[in-house]
């Protein structure tokens, strides 16, 4: 379980774009994504989470992903 970042997925909003899923597991650098079971769907590879760079480019690419620092 990842100890200081927590990437929540909604594919209920990724489903609704075409490729987005795809773009998903393309743009994060350190792989937190990967193709879901469903068509259009990711799903969160729990491993990499605490490699997040917190860099923002799965965030730009949809409201469907929310990434939360579990700490301040
Ligand atoms: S913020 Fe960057 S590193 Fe973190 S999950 Fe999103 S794309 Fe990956």
């Amino acid at each position: 379980m990842a100890m200081f970042i927590r990437v929540d997925v909604d594919n209920s909003v990724i489903e609704k774009t075409s490729g987005l899923a795809q773009k998903l597991v393309e743009v994060c650098p350190v792989k937190i994504f990967k193709p879901g079971s469903a068509p259009n769907t990711v799903e969160v590879v729990e491993e990499n989470v605490d490699e997040c760079t917190l860099c923002d480019l799965c965030m730009q690419a949809t409201e469907g992903v929310k990434v939360v620092k579990l700490y301040e």
